[in-house]
Protein backbone atom coordinates (compact mmCIF):
# COMPACT_ATOMS: atom_id res chain seq x y z
CA UNK A 1 0.00 0.00 0.00
CA UNK A 2 0.97 3.32 -0.77
CA UNK A 3 2.50 6.19 2.00
CA UNK A 4 -0.24 8.75 2.29
CA UNK A 5 0.83 12.13 2.25
CA UNK A 6 -0.63 15.17 3.75
CA UNK A 7 1.44 17.95 2.07
CA UNK A 8 1.46 21.35 4.22
CA UNK A 9 2.99 23.84 1.63
CA UNK A 10 1.89 22.50 -1.45
CA UNK A 11 2.22 25.77 -3.53
CA UNK A 12 5.90 26.96 -2.49
CA UNK A 13 8.89 25.27 -3.84
CA UNK A 14 9.47 22.38 -1.53
CA UNK A 15 5.76 21.49 -2.35
CA UNK A 16 6.42 21.49 -5.83
CA UNK A 17 9.18 19.21 -6.21
CA UNK A 18 6.88 16.72 -3.36
CA UNK A 19 4.54 16.39 -5.56
CA UNK A 20 6.95 15.92 -8.51
CA UNK A 21 8.43 12.69 -5.73
CA UNK A 22 4.23 11.74 -5.28
CA UNK A 23 3.80 12.44 -8.93
CA UNK A 24 6.44 10.24 -10.19
CA UNK A 25 6.13 6.93 -7.93
CA UNK A 26 2.64 6.30 -7.57
CA UNK A 27 3.13 3.14 -6.10
CA UNK A 28 4.78 4.50 -3.38
CA UNK A 29 3.17 7.32 -2.84
CA UNK A 30 -0.60 8.61 -2.37
CA UNK A 31 -1.61 12.59 -2.08
CA UNK A 32 -4.89 12.33 0.47
CA UNK A 33 -4.04 16.15 1.52
CA UNK A 34 -2.48 19.56 0.58
CA UNK A 35 -2.19 22.76 2.08
CA UNK A 36 -1.54 26.31 1.15
CA UNK A 37 -1.24 29.28 2.88
CA UNK A 38 -3.31 32.08 1.00
CA UNK A 39 -3.11 31.32 -2.88
CA UNK A 40 -6.16 29.19 -3.64
CA UNK A 41 -5.62 29.01 -7.61
CA UNK A 42 -2.49 28.12 -6.97
CA UNK A 43 -3.63 25.10 -4.92
CA UNK A 44 -5.43 23.80 -7.13
CA UNK A 45 -3.32 23.67 -9.96
CA UNK A 46 -0.92 21.84 -8.29
CA UNK A 47 -3.12 19.58 -6.94
CA UNK A 48 -4.88 19.23 -10.24
CA UNK A 49 -2.64 16.63 -11.23
CA UNK A 50 -3.65 13.56 -8.50
CA UNK A 51 -7.60 13.96 -8.96
CA UNK A 52 -9.67 15.18 -5.91
CA UNK A 53 -7.50 15.71 -3.21
CA UNK A 54 -9.01 17.26 -0.08
CA UNK A 55 -7.45 20.98 0.11
CA UNK A 56 -6.97 23.56 2.99
CA UNK A 57 -6.27 27.22 2.48
CA UNK A 58 -5.08 29.03 5.93
CA UNK A 59 -5.79 32.60 4.81
CA UNK A 60 -7.02 32.63 1.35
CA UNK A 61 -6.84 35.54 -1.12
CA UNK A 62 -9.59 34.84 -2.64
CA UNK A 63 -12.98 32.83 -2.46
CA UNK A 64 -12.54 29.26 -2.09
CA UNK A 65 -14.22 26.89 -4.24
CA UNK A 66 -16.75 24.06 -3.23
CA UNK A 67 -14.38 21.23 -1.64
CA UNK A 68 -11.53 23.87 -0.04
CA UNK A 69 -11.27 24.28 3.82
CA UNK A 70 -10.46 27.01 5.26
CA UNK A 71 -8.80 27.61 8.32
CA UNK A 72 -5.67 27.08 10.82
CA UNK A 73 -8.10 24.58 12.58
CA UNK A 74 -9.29 22.63 9.06
CA UNK A 75 -5.01 22.57 8.27
CA UNK A 76 -4.57 20.94 11.48
CA UNK A 77 -7.50 18.46 11.42
CA UNK A 78 -6.31 17.72 8.00
CA UNK A 79 -2.79 16.27 9.50
CA UNK A 80 -4.09 14.86 11.83
CA UNK A 81 -6.35 12.67 9.82
CA UNK A 82 -6.67 8.94 10.43
CA UNK A 83 -6.13 8.32 6.43
CA UNK A 84 -2.79 10.06 6.77
CA UNK A 85 0.85 8.06 7.39
CA UNK A 86 2.75 10.74 6.44
CA UNK A 87 2.79 14.71 7.03
CA UNK A 88 5.39 16.92 4.87
CA UNK A 89 5.59 20.12 6.55
CA UNK A 90 7.23 21.75 3.56
CA UNK A 91 6.32 25.39 4.19
CA UNK A 92 4.41 28.05 6.16
CA UNK A 93 7.34 29.55 8.63
CA UNK A 94 5.94 30.40 11.61
CA UNK A 95 2.17 29.27 10.42
CA UNK A 96 3.16 25.78 10.16
CA UNK A 97 3.96 25.29 13.91
CA UNK A 98 0.08 24.41 14.60
CA UNK A 99 -0.59 22.08 12.31
CA UNK A 100 2.73 20.09 13.16
CA UNK A 101 1.93 19.67 16.42
CA UNK A 102 -1.37 17.96 15.34
CA UNK A 103 0.34 15.59 13.11
CA UNK A 104 3.11 15.10 16.18
CA UNK A 105 0.28 14.47 18.64
CA UNK A 106 -1.45 12.51 16.03
CA UNK A 107 1.67 9.79 15.55
CA UNK A 108 1.98 10.97 12.44
CA UNK A 109 5.57 10.41 10.46
CA UNK A 110 6.35 14.25 10.21
CA UNK A 111 8.75 14.57 7.40
CA UNK A 112 10.21 18.27 8.13
CA UNK A 113 11.44 20.70 5.77
CA UNK A 114 10.33 24.05 7.70
CA UNK A 115 13.17 24.33 9.77
CA UNK A 116 10.92 27.57 12.23
CA UNK A 117 8.80 24.53 13.38
CA UNK A 118 12.41 23.17 15.28
CA UNK A 119 13.74 26.58 15.91
CA UNK A 120 11.10 28.82 17.52
CA UNK A 121 9.61 25.44 19.43
CA UNK A 122 12.04 22.79 19.50
CA UNK A 123 11.01 21.56 22.79
CA UNK A 124 6.90 22.22 22.30
CA UNK A 125 7.27 19.92 18.89
CA UNK A 126 9.52 17.03 20.67
CA UNK A 127 7.90 16.66 23.38
CA UNK A 128 4.35 16.43 21.40
CA UNK A 129 6.43 13.77 19.03
CA UNK A 130 7.25 11.77 21.89
CA UNK A 131 3.99 11.84 23.51
CA UNK A 132 2.14 11.09 20.41
CA UNK A 133 4.65 8.24 19.01
CA UNK A 134 5.20 10.88 15.81
CA UNK A 135 8.55 10.27 14.08
CA UNK A 136 10.51 13.50 13.08
CA UNK A 137 12.18 12.95 9.14
CA UNK A 138 14.28 15.39 8.35
CA UNK A 139 14.06 16.99 5.27
CA UNK A 140 16.64 20.30 4.99
CA UNK A 141 19.26 18.65 2.85
CA UNK A 142 22.09 18.88 5.83
CA UNK A 143 20.08 17.33 8.43
CA UNK A 144 18.87 14.73 6.08
CA UNK A 145 22.73 14.33 5.07
CA UNK A 146 23.14 13.41 9.05
CA UNK A 147 20.40 11.53 9.06
CA UNK A 148 21.84 9.47 6.48
CA UNK A 149 25.51 9.28 8.05
CA UNK A 150 23.85 8.32 11.55
CA UNK A 151 21.70 5.02 10.31
CA UNK A 152 23.42 2.10 12.04
CA UNK A 153 25.43 3.95 14.07
CA UNK A 154 25.46 3.79 17.82
CA UNK A 155 24.70 7.18 19.18
CA UNK A 156 26.85 7.02 21.47
CA UNK A 157 29.77 6.97 18.79
CA UNK A 158 29.57 10.41 18.23
CA UNK A 159 31.80 12.52 18.38
CA UNK A 160 30.27 15.60 16.09
CA UNK A 161 27.74 16.70 13.64
CA UNK A 162 29.47 18.56 11.03
CA UNK A 163 27.25 21.03 9.09
CA UNK A 164 28.22 22.51 6.14
CA UNK A 165 27.27 25.76 4.60
CA UNK A 166 28.06 26.87 1.07
CA UNK A 167 29.01 30.94 2.64
CA UNK A 168 25.98 32.38 0.21
CA UNK A 169 26.47 35.05 -2.42
CA UNK A 170 29.42 36.87 -0.23
CA UNK A 171 32.28 34.53 0.75
CA UNK A 172 35.22 36.44 -0.92
CA UNK A 173 33.89 40.00 0.00
CA UNK A 174 35.60 42.11 2.34
CA UNK A 175 33.44 43.36 5.52
CA UNK A 176 33.71 47.17 4.12
CA UNK A 177 32.46 45.82 0.82
CA UNK A 178 29.18 44.09 2.45
CA UNK A 179 28.16 47.46 4.24
CA UNK A 180 26.74 48.86 0.73
CA UNK A 181 25.69 45.19 -1.01
CA UNK A 182 21.49 45.55 -2.51
CA UNK A 183 19.35 42.97 -2.27
CA UNK A 184 19.49 42.02 -5.88
CA UNK A 185 23.19 41.17 -5.15
CA UNK A 186 22.21 39.12 -2.10
CA UNK A 187 19.86 37.05 -3.79
CA UNK A 188 22.70 35.44 -6.54
CA UNK A 189 22.88 32.05 -4.53
CA UNK A 190 25.78 30.61 -5.72
CA UNK A 191 24.65 27.03 -5.67
CA UNK A 192 20.62 26.24 -3.98
CA UNK A 193 17.74 27.84 -5.83
CA UNK A 194 15.66 29.53 -2.90
CA UNK A 195 13.14 31.92 -1.74
CA UNK A 196 14.37 35.63 -0.80
CA UNK A 197 14.77 34.97 2.52
CA UNK A 198 16.47 31.91 3.09
CA UNK A 199 19.01 33.24 0.22
CA UNK A 200 19.87 36.38 2.38
CA UNK A 201 20.01 33.88 5.53
CA UNK A 202 22.77 31.77 3.64
CA UNK A 203 24.84 35.29 2.98
CA UNK A 204 24.54 36.53 6.10
CA UNK A 205 25.66 32.61 7.45
CA UNK A 206 21.91 33.03 9.76
CA UNK A 207 20.56 30.25 8.04
CA UNK A 208 22.94 27.28 9.29
CA UNK A 209 22.68 29.27 12.43
CA UNK A 210 19.27 28.50 12.85
CA UNK A 211 20.09 24.44 11.50
CA UNK A 212 22.11 24.12 14.29
CA UNK A 213 19.26 25.00 16.52
CA UNK A 214 17.43 22.46 13.96
CA UNK A 215 20.40 19.69 14.21
CA UNK A 216 19.81 19.99 18.08
CA UNK A 217 16.31 19.08 18.34
CA UNK A 218 16.40 16.38 15.57
CA UNK A 219 19.47 14.56 17.04
CA UNK A 220 19.48 15.36 20.69
CA UNK A 221 23.60 16.60 20.42
CA UNK A 222 24.67 19.25 22.50
CA UNK A 223 25.48 22.72 20.89
CA UNK A 224 29.46 22.39 21.40
CA UNK A 225 29.12 19.28 19.43
CA UNK A 226 27.88 20.92 16.25
CA UNK A 227 30.35 22.36 14.07
CA UNK A 228 29.75 24.36 10.93
CA UNK A 229 32.40 24.25 7.98
CA UNK A 230 32.11 26.56 4.78
CA UNK A 231 32.01 24.07 1.91
CA UNK A 232 31.42 26.37 -1.52
CA UNK A 233 30.37 23.43 -4.03
CA UNK A 234 27.37 22.38 -1.56
CA UNK A 235 28.58 18.94 -2.75
CA UNK A 236 29.26 17.64 0.77
CA UNK A 237 25.22 17.92 2.60
CA UNK A 238 27.24 17.33 5.85
CA UNK A 239 29.14 15.15 7.90
CA UNK A 240 29.35 13.13 10.80
CA UNK A 241 32.64 12.49 12.85
CA UNK A 242 32.94 9.58 15.49
CA UNK A 243 35.09 8.92 18.37
CA UNK A 244 36.92 6.58 16.21
CA UNK A 245 38.22 9.65 14.35
CA UNK A 246 36.12 8.41 11.03
CA UNK A 247 34.26 11.35 9.46
CA UNK A 248 31.48 9.79 7.28
CA UNK A 249 29.55 12.28 5.04
CA UNK A 250 27.12 12.33 2.01
CA UNK A 251 27.68 14.17 -1.43
CA UNK A 252 24.88 14.72 -4.21
CA UNK A 253 23.46 17.19 -5.99
CA UNK A 254 21.88 20.20 -4.90
CA UNK A 255 18.48 18.72 -5.10
CA UNK A 256 15.78 18.97 -2.76
CA UNK A 257 14.02 16.40 -4.31
CA UNK A 258 16.69 13.33 -2.82
CA UNK A 259 16.02 14.29 0.75
CA UNK A 260 12.25 14.59 0.03
CA UNK A 261 11.72 11.20 -1.34
CA UNK A 262 14.23 9.68 1.00
CA UNK A 263 12.01 11.14 4.09
CA UNK A 264 8.69 10.04 2.33
CA UNK A 265 9.76 6.62 2.20
CA UNK A 266 10.62 6.78 5.60
CA UNK A 267 14.65 6.32 4.91
CA UNK A 268 14.13 3.38 1.66
CA UNK A 269 16.21 4.77 -1.28
CA UNK A 270 14.16 4.47 -4.74
CA UNK A 271 15.26 4.11 -7.97
CA UNK A 272 16.49 7.13 -10.26
CA UNK A 273 15.66 9.87 -8.10
CA UNK A 274 17.91 12.58 -9.25
CA UNK A 275 21.20 12.04 -11.32
CA UNK A 276 24.51 10.79 -9.43
CA UNK A 277 26.87 12.93 -8.27
CA UNK A 278 29.99 12.78 -11.13
CA UNK A 279 32.83 12.86 -9.17
CA UNK A 280 35.57 12.92 -11.80
CA UNK A 281 32.95 16.18 -13.06
CA UNK A 282 33.28 17.59 -9.53
CA UNK A 283 36.95 17.95 -9.60
CA UNK A 284 37.79 19.83 -6.24
CA UNK A 285 35.57 19.93 -3.02
CA UNK A 286 36.72 23.01 -0.80
CA UNK A 287 36.58 23.63 2.83
CA UNK A 288 37.20 26.42 5.33
CA UNK A 289 36.17 27.83 8.73
CA UNK A 290 33.88 29.92 9.63
CA UNK A 291 35.17 33.42 10.12
CA UNK A 292 33.48 34.54 13.06
CA UNK A 293 34.25 38.39 12.79
CA UNK A 294 32.60 38.09 9.17
CA UNK A 295 29.51 35.91 10.58
CA UNK A 296 28.36 36.82 13.70
CA UNK A 297 25.16 35.05 12.86
CA UNK A 298 26.47 31.80 13.55
CA UNK A 299 28.05 32.85 16.92
CA UNK A 300 24.31 34.24 17.92
CA UNK A 301 21.85 31.27 16.91
CA UNK A 302 24.54 29.15 19.40
CA UNK A 303 23.60 31.72 22.31
CA UNK A 304 20.23 31.79 21.67
CA UNK A 305 19.96 27.94 21.11
CA UNK A 306 21.97 27.36 24.67
CA UNK A 307 19.97 29.90 26.28
CA UNK A 308 17.13 27.86 25.28
CA UNK A 309 13.16 28.36 25.89
CA UNK A 310 12.10 31.13 23.74
CA UNK A 311 15.08 32.47 22.86
CA UNK A 312 15.01 30.98 19.52
CA UNK A 313 11.90 31.76 18.77
CA UNK A 314 13.13 35.66 19.25
CA UNK A 315 15.81 35.13 16.65
CA UNK A 316 13.70 33.63 14.93
CA UNK A 317 11.06 36.61 14.41
CA UNK A 318 13.85 39.32 15.04
CA UNK A 319 15.73 37.56 11.97
CA UNK A 320 12.16 37.65 9.59
CA UNK A 321 12.13 41.11 10.22
CA UNK A 322 15.25 42.42 9.98
CA UNK A 323 15.74 40.60 6.73
CA UNK A 324 12.33 42.24 5.48
CA UNK A 325 13.95 45.27 6.21
CA UNK A 326 16.92 44.33 4.49
CA UNK A 327 15.23 43.10 1.09
CA UNK A 328 12.73 46.28 1.28
CA UNK A 329 15.88 48.85 1.33
CA UNK A 330 15.05 49.61 5.25
CA UNK A 331 18.18 47.65 6.60
CA UNK A 332 21.48 47.80 5.30
CA UNK A 333 23.08 44.30 4.70
CA UNK A 334 25.54 45.06 7.82
CA UNK A 335 23.09 45.79 10.16
CA UNK A 336 20.28 42.60 9.99
CA UNK A 337 22.36 40.58 12.47
CA UNK A 338 23.24 43.20 14.60
CA UNK A 339 19.54 44.27 14.67
CA UNK A 340 18.83 41.13 15.21
CA UNK A 341 21.44 40.40 18.16
CA UNK A 342 20.39 43.64 20.14
CA UNK A 343 16.68 42.26 20.13
CA UNK A 344 17.99 38.83 21.58
CA UNK A 345 20.04 40.22 24.10
CA UNK A 346 17.04 42.27 25.24
CA UNK A 347 15.00 39.93 25.58
CA UNK A 348 13.43 38.99 29.19
CA UNK A 349 12.44 34.61 28.83
CA UNK A 350 9.66 33.90 30.50
CA UNK A 351 9.31 31.69 33.69
CA UNK A 352 7.72 28.35 31.45
CA UNK A 353 8.34 27.44 27.98
CA UNK A 354 4.62 26.69 26.36
CA UNK A 355 3.56 27.46 22.39
CA UNK A 356 1.80 30.65 24.04
CA UNK A 357 5.08 32.21 25.60
CA UNK A 358 6.40 31.40 22.31
CA UNK A 359 4.14 32.79 20.27
CA UNK A 360 3.72 35.81 22.97
CA UNK A 361 7.83 36.28 22.28
CA UNK A 362 7.20 35.82 18.54
CA UNK A 363 5.28 38.96 18.48
CA UNK A 364 7.76 40.49 21.18
CA UNK A 365 10.47 40.39 19.24
CA UNK A 366 8.33 41.58 15.95
CA UNK A 367 7.95 44.68 17.78
CA UNK A 368 11.22 45.30 19.27
CA UNK A 369 12.99 44.89 15.64
CA UNK A 370 10.26 47.37 14.03
CA UNK A 371 11.25 50.20 17.25
CA UNK A 372 14.60 49.73 15.77
CA UNK A 373 14.39 50.35 12.54
CA UNK A 374 16.04 53.88 11.08
CA UNK A 375 13.23 55.80 9.95
CA UNK A 376 14.58 57.36 6.91
CA UNK A 377 16.27 54.80 4.00
CA UNK A 378 19.46 52.96 5.76
CA UNK A 379 21.77 52.42 2.68
CA UNK A 380 24.29 55.12 1.75
CA UNK A 381 23.67 57.18 4.35
MG1 LIG B 1 19.57 23.57 4.63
Amino acid sequence: MPTRVVLLGATGSIGRQALDVIRRYPGEFELVGAIAGRRVDALREATAPFGPVPMVVVDPDGPTPYGVAVGPAAAAALCAQDGADCVLVGGGGAAALGPTLAACRAGRSVALATKEVLVMAGEVVVAAALAGGAELVPVDSEHSAIWQCLRGEDPLTVRRLILTASGGAFLRRGLEALQGVTAAEALQHPTWQMGPKITVDCATLMNKGLEVIEAHFLFAVPYPQIHVVVHPESAVHSAVEFVDGTTVAQLGHADMRAPIALALAGGRRLPQVVAPLELGAVGQLHFEAVDPVRFPALALARRAGERGGAHPAVLNAANEMAVAAFLSDRLPFTEIVTVVASVVDAFEPPASVSLETIVAADRWAREAVRARLPTAVGRGG
